[in-house]
């Protein structure tokens, strides 16, 4: 559920038109809704309700420190996967003790800085990882927490380039190879082994793989604990989808949070969950008008201002994200196919192929619903096109939180050699 509605035929976030948005920000621009953020982290914090718990938000799917601060007050902390993010957290106002560090290629210097700060535990991917850690730890008379991120082997039945928990993908180590590296504790100094950590995929609309990782991982858990290891962390990683159309029905958070109750309480260990796109998905929507329409070969194309660069997910995973006109009389005219397209010069810059929608006219306002995970992160300025706006709003306020910037910004940090 989320806080974009149609209000006196009006789209609106929460008490904002979008329309007013587009005018004083111009298009395109990403709008997020604070009460639909809190709805969606209340609704899966409820879910655990009882035990140890803490949501660590992947900041990877929305870094925008206004979203972060925001989150950051109803409780969460923070799962980065670089520098940059433990940056960002730390400048919204989340305690280094409640970030936890994931990512297969984490440098030295990441680690150094992460150190620094004293961060809450390092996901560690690797024996070579670890052993770096160690040394640096060590270097700084420094003991870090860490929790071993496991590969499961399980499928997550989920897109292929989304999938991270299956033998064959770069994430995590193999139980078996975990064991050994647990038992290495001893070798380790630096290292202070808490927990254990995985994170099996994105955008899951299944239980069933959850149910399967999260067993093998309590097992893992009880064997290390027979070994003599003191294992007070679990974290359960992110990965529940959202329904991107209405068609689809992911499973409820409630019911997710059932399982990983049911699986992980009986341990009596800290559980960290590190949901993205379940907090932000549907907290967001891209703005974008019209610039053009035309009929080419009998198809019809909608040329709109916002781009593959600015939201990728549809050229990069063929991600369906739902089209919805800002003015609701629109929804009464009648439905033809249309392929939405952006201005970028790339055959894979399209939103969506043969979709049925209303005769969209030029400077109509559109707007791309699910967009909030995934979406501004992952922008580029591809073609020379400026970062776009993200707008936050809350109740009848609204802010950029990201302005666009300047064409001079973008130019200022590039030079000509005086030898060319
Ligand atoms: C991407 C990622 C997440 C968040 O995934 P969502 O599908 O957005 O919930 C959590 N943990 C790790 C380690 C990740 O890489």
């Amino acid at each position: 559920m989320d806080y974009f509605n149609y209000k006196d035929g009006e789209l609106h976030a929460e008490e904002v038109a979008i329309s007013e948005l587009a005018t004083h920000v111009g298009t395109p621009f990403y709008c997020y809704s604070s009460q639909t953020l809190a709805r969606h982290y209340r609704v899966l914090a409820n879910s655990l309700e009882g035990c140890d718990f803490r949501i660590c938000f992947a900041v990877k799917s929305n870094s925008n420190i206004a979203v972060l601060a925001s989150l950051g007050r109803l409780g969460a902390g923070a799962d980065v996967v670089s520098a940059g993010e433990i940056r960002r957290a730390l400048a919204a106002g989340i305690s280094a003790d409640s970030i936890v560090f994931s990512g297969v290629g984490k440098t030295r210097d990441e680690m150094a800085f992460a150190l620094d700060h004293g961060i809450f535990q390092f996901n560690v991917e690797s024996q070579a990882e670890l052993h770096i850690l160690n040394e640096i730890a060590l270097s700084k008379s420094q003991i870090a927490p860490v929790a071993i991120r496991i590969n499961p082997d399980v499928d997550a039945i989920t897109h292929a380039k989304i999938s991270t928990g299956k033998k064959d993908d770069k994430f995590g180590v193999p139980i078996q190879q975990a064991l050994e590296l647990y038992a290495q504790s001893q070798q380790l100094q630096g290292i202070r082994f808490q927990g254990i950590s995985m994170h099996i995929g994105s955008q899951l609309t299944q239980l069933a793989p959850f149910r399967q990782a999260y067993s093998h991982a309590a097992e893992f858990v009880k064997t290390l604990r027979a070994g003599g290891h003191i294992i007070s962390v679990i974290d359960a990683g992110g990965g529940l989808g959202i329904p991107y159309c209405e068609e689809s029905e992911p499973p409820l958070p409630h019911d997710y949070g059932a399982v990983v109750k049911e699986i992980f309480a009986p341990l009596g260990a800290k559980i960290i969950l590190e949901p993205g796109r379940l907090i932000v998905g549907n907290a967001g929507i891209l703005v974008s008008r019209v610039i053009y329409s035309k009929y080419s070969h009998e198809r019809r194309f909608i040329i709109v201002d916002a781009a593959m660069n600015d939201l990728m997910r549809p050229s990069l995973y063929d991600a369906y994200h739902a089209i919805v006109p800002v003015s609701e009389a629109h929804n009464a005219t009648p439905l033809t196919p249309a392929d939405v397209v952006g201005p970028v010069c790339e055959s894979s810059d399209i939103f969506a192929k043969d979709r049925l929608l209303p005769d969209f006219k030029p400077d109509d306002l559109i707007a791309f619903r699910s967009a909030g995970a995934y979406g501004a992160v992952m922008s580029g300025t591809y073609n020379t096109r400026l970062l776009i706006p993200e707008v936050l709003v809350n109740g009848a306020q609204w802010s950029v939180v990201r302005a666009r910037p300047t064409y001079e910004e973008l130019l200022k940090c590039e030079s000509i050699p005086g030898w060319v």
